[in-house]
């Protein structure tokens, strides 16, 4: 899938829509998802052009990749997730995936017990 410049994630990254700024690096932005799913639901991304978790894993550079892992982890500390009661981290793709937004993100869910990881169909 090729990369969707007009993407909501790649708007709030030229600063043309708001967000609540958790936590922001060289390479990543960490922000509070909109319509939260859990008492703590973060959504970290890359500043990068990457459509989803394998485009990221296979295309982005080893300063890219680090920083967006150390940024998921501050994060998990900054909101208590980790250490703490534990947590939940999601990435979707695709139709399967149900993403919904086309720009890679990671979603740090915490604050409650959050139930099995995927539903029976
Ligand atoms: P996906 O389904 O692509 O994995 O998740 C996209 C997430 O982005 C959803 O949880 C949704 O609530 C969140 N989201 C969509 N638009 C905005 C926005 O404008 N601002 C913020 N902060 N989150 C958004």
């Amino acid at each position: 899938m090729r990369y969707d410049p007009t993407n909501i994630f790649a708007r709030i990254l030229r600063g043309e829509i708001p967000n609540k700024t958790i936590l922001e690096t060289a390479h990543t932005l960490a922000f509070h998802d909109i319509h939260p799913q859990a008492p703590v639901h973060a959504l970290v991304i890359p500043k990068g052009a990457y459509v989803d978790f394998a485009d990221f894993a296979a295309n982005a550079t080893a300063e890219e990749l680090v920083d967006f892992h150390r940024t998921s982890a501050k994060v998990c500390e900054m909101l208590g997730l980790a250490p703490g009661d534990g947590f939940r981290g999601i990435t979707n793709a695709g139709v399967n995936g149900m993403q919904e937004v086309p720009h890679y993100h990671l979603h740090l869910l915490g604050g409650r017990v959050l139930g099995r990881l995927v539903e029976k169909a």
